[in-house]
């Protein structure tokens, strides 16, 4: 495997490839770019079948990173770590506390927290070894689990897309199908449905779907039927690469917005396909980057109550990138992406000026 011509490297800065053989951790910290400051971004458990597919999702997810940071206008860079291991099996101290030391090992260019098949306790373990994590327990100076913030944010970029289609941000009678309903699934069916939304779950985790179905009135589907049903939004909030060419034509949705990383399997030829279906399509790296908002609170101890009135400004970013994809006839899905590079460039730019603090002033 020739690393540097893999297609998702893309001008990643750097790439730790991280084992611990006592207690088995075979993990991967992709570090993208860190022209804005330092990379940041959670740390993904899951059992990849090889090495090349857990590559190829750190790369994918840690590029999101550094466009999610660009264009909601914060000053960090894309970072994203995996490790390679089943959650249900794999989740220990020993695991991520050795984690936690090559994490520390880099010295804050790199800052975790938690992702899909990670949670809080996890990184309330990593804390120990080493400062540059966010998303730890409010007991050890942190936020807590930002699943609820990123879940609200997600409900504000739906309310955007849907004044977007329909101009009304009503969701009385709307149909919401949402695939995966662990952390932030979970908190984005409560908000719809205290909005009134018509929601149709499916989750491979019976008992999350348990726990769903106990609490809201929802319609449970197979995992394999969630596409091509008749509703007005698809929210994808499990995997990513979901949207790809055979799931495309099973769509009937109008909107397809969710909190998933990554949900299309190629951005620019999904991107289009989408387009030319009339299916309006929020970003991910701007939908929901709630958890991000969430970690920059922590980060900055500016506090719980700024993260939660800040996802707002996602009904903002959303509208904006639409109408710049309007105006160039390009998907919203490019035009977030040309926007985030434009912001980069021109903050890379202001660092040519020679100052006393230098690059330190991060
Ligand atoms: P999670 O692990 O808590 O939940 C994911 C759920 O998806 C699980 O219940 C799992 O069983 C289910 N799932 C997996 N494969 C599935 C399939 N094929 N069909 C249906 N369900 C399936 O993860 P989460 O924290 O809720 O994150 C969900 C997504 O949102 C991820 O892509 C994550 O990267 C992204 N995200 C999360 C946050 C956050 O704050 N937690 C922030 C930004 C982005």
């Amino acid at each position: 495997m020739n690393i540097f011509e893999n297609k998702n490297f893309d001008n990643h800065e750097q790439i730790i490839f991280c084992q611990e053989s006592n207690c088995a951790l075979q993990a991967i910290i992709a570090i993208h770019d860190t022209r804005l400051g330092p990379a940041i971004g959670g740390c993904r458990m899951y059992p990849y079948a090889t090495v090349e597919d857990a590559l190829n999702d750190v790369l994918r997810l840690s590029r999101g990173m550094t466009y999610k940071s660009a264009i909601n206008n914060f000053n960090f860079g894309g970072g994203k770590s995996v490790i390679i291991g089943d959650p249900t099996k794999f989740k220990s101290e020993a695991v991520f506390r050795t984690f936690g030391r090559f994490v520390d090992g880099l010295n804050g260019r790199y800052i975790t927290a938690e992702d899909l098949g990670t949670d809080i306790k996890c990184m309330e373990w990593v804390r120990i070894e080493t400062k540059h994590v966010v998303g730890i327990p409010s007991y050890v100076g942190g936020l807590g689990d930002p699943s609820p913030v990123t879940a609200h944010g997600v409900l504000v970029g739906i309310k955007a897309c849907l004044k977007k289609t329909t101009g009304s941000e009503n969701f009385t009678n709307t149909k919401v199908a949402i695939q995966g309903i662990g952390h932030v699934g979970y908190h984005l069916c409560k908000e719809l449905h205290e909005h009134g939304a018509k929601l149709y779950i499916t989750d491979i985790d019976e008992e999350a779907v348990k726990k769903i179905s106990d609490k809201f009135k929802v319609t449970v589907v197979d995992p394999d039927k969630i596409y091509d049903l008749n509703v007005d939004i698809f929210a994808p909030c499990a995997l990513g690469g979901i949207i790809n060419d055979s799931t495309i034509p099973q769509l009937k949705c109008s909107i397809v917005a969710g909190a998933a990383n990554n949900p299309l399997a190629n951005e620019e030829k999904h991107g289009i396909a989408l387009k030319q279906r009339g299916i309006l399509y929020a970003p991910d790296y701007i939908i929901n980057a709630g958890g991000l908002i969430d970690a920059a609170s922590e980060f900055f101890h500016a506090g719980k109550a700024l993260a939660w009135t800040k996802t707002e400004e996602i009904y903002d970013t959303l509208m904006h990138v639409f109408d710049y994809a309007e105006k160039n006839n390009i998907p919203p899905v490019l035009a977030a992406k040309e926007l985030a590079e434009l912001r980069i460039n021109a903050i890379k730019h202001s660092q040519n000026i020679y100052t006393r603090r230098g690059k330190s002033r991060r």
